[in-house]
């Protein structure tokens, strides 16, 4: 079989976490099975609908790097063909034009719960075959009155629904628009969508997409409806939960591989594994191993993720990400080492590239202040011998390697007679402004020797100064 799946988001918000698991899980199906992962825009709610969120939802897809093999389709640019196949139903029989008035189906309604029915439209038109076209009218699906739908999801489950618990669905609403429920249906079937991978808030439509489905003689696609994603205190997953949009993520600090990582152990298991690259999750994802219930958010397993791969990633990978943080603090990093040296040099102390931005930025820009309590041990008058003797050392080395710089550190101790910290550590604060930063050697090694020299340099103004 060919296997052809789709993401089909409505661009109404940002992108998820709840949608970008669905897109993640869609797009593993359609790898593992060499088939065709499909992007389609459902934007026919034209009020709800925005640029905005189009855009929002490519550059989160871009960043989680889910790219699709066919689309993006825009449903607005296909009201033609939904128009001819909403026709054609009519024409078959399979349809009727509506004309109950909105106080004549209130009516209904109010009587229906008066009598504690299930309010639903009568079927008044469905068998009067009228058609005038001057009178305003919506289309009704003409739902099977008997029998039922057997849905054979593969996340859930068999879900059985009896016909006669569905009503004949609008497809077209008084001013000639479809609704949800034929686009997806007329789309999934021009798609050739071998697999519907959705949220199970879908799972109420589905019997109703069978039966137009049906109708129209087109093949069933195989459903797989993943569950919710909850907070950690079991609710829905929302805003107040912090960061449900995936750039919020990005701008958190974490690395799409530790976040797509995340999203596939949320509610897939493969054994007891934790980690996979992306390679291992499409030989191993398979939808019977999605869990048919809930799974909780937990941001705590995601920042784990994030250090495992800030650790060991290749550091020009994380650097790539890590570049744009650097960007957000308008640093120029012609003015400094290496990115993925820095990377290689932070990424023990860093859970967040956010963290390791702001714990970098002195490897690019001077700081202008020390901070105060390091400065206040460290640079002192005990300090300036120090400081000379490092800088007449470091000023004659010429072959800037971390074991030379080793070197000229504990020659210094030695030659003062001090212990290690009394040179190592006023250096750091003279270098960094702080008193944390990679080994001393290293730190040397990435600022370089100009910088070295200003900044012991600056060390020496400062204690100058304040003395
Ligand atoms: N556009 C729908 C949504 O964003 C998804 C429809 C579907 O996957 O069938 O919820």
């Amino acid at each position: 079989m060919n296997v052809r799946t789709r993401f089909a988001p409505s661009p109404t918000g940002y992108l998820h976490v709840g949608g970008a698991r669905t897109a993640l899980f869609s797009w593993l199906y359609a790898h593992k099975h060499a088939g065709k992962f499909i992007l389609r825009i459902e934007d026919t709610d034209l009020e709800r609908s925005t640029q905005e969120s189009v855009d929002a939802i490519f550059e989160g897809m871009e960043w989680l790097e889910l790219a699709h093999d066919e689309g993006p389709f825009y449903q607005t640019a296909r009201f033609d063909r939904y128009k001819e196949v909403i026709n054609q139903l009519i024409h078959q029989g399979h349809a009727y034009r509506c004309y109950c008035s909105k106080e004549e189906l209130e009516q209904v309604r109010t009587e229906q719960m008066a009598n504690k029915e299930k309010p639903r439209y009568n079927g008044k038109c469905r068998n009067l075959d009228l058609h005038m076209p001057n009178r305003e009218h919506v289309v009704r699906f003409k739902n099977p009155l008997d029998g039922e739908i057997t849905i054979n999801d593969l996340v859930k489950g068999d879900i059985t629904i009896a016909n006669k618990e569905l009503d004949d669905l609008i497809i077209a609403r008084s001013d000639g628009s479809p609704t949800y429920n034929l686009t997806v249906v007329v789309d999934d079937m021009d798609m050739q969508i071998s697999h519907v991978i959705r949220g199970d808030d879908h799972i109420n439509n589905t019997p109703r997409q069978i039966n137009i489905l049906q109708a129209l003689g087109a093949p069933l696609p195989q459903y797989a409806h993943l569950p919710m994603i909850l907070g950690a205190d079991g609710a829905r997953l929302s805003k107040r939960h912090g960061a449900v949009s995936v750039m919020q993520f990005r701008d958190d600090g974490y690395l799409p591989e530790a976040l797509l990582n995340y999203l596939v152990r949320l509610g897939w298991s493969h054994g007891d594994q934790e980690i996979f690259s992306i390679d291992e999750m499409i030989t191993y994802f398979d939808l019977n191993g999605v869990n048919a219930a809930a799974s909780s958010f937990n941001m705590e397993k995601l920042l784990w993720l994030n250090h495992h791969y800030i650790m060991h990633g290749d550091p020009e990978q994380v650097a790539r990400h890590l570049e744009w943080h650097m960007a957000q603090r308008e640093l120029d990093l012609s003015k400094g080492p290496k990115l993925a040296d820095v990377v290689a040099a932070q990424r023990e102390r860093c859970k967040t590239l956010v963290e390791m931005a702001d714990a970098s930025v002195y490897f690019y820009r001077d700081f202008n202040d020390y901070d105060e309590k390091a400065a206040k041990k460290n640079l002192t008058a005990d300090a300036v011998p120090v400081f000379i003797k490092l800088h007449d050392l470091f000023a004659q080395l010429s072959d800037w390697e971390k074991e030379p710089l080793h070197q000229v550190v504990i020659n210094t101790a030695e030659q003062l007679g001090l212990g290690l910290g009394k040179v190592g550590q006023p250096l750091r604060v003279a270098l960094c402004g702080g008193s944390s930063s990679p080994p001393i050697d290293v730190t040397l090694w990435l600022l370089g020797k100009e910088t070295t020299l200003a900044r012991i340099q600056k060390a020496l103004n400062f204690i100058n100064a304040v003395n």
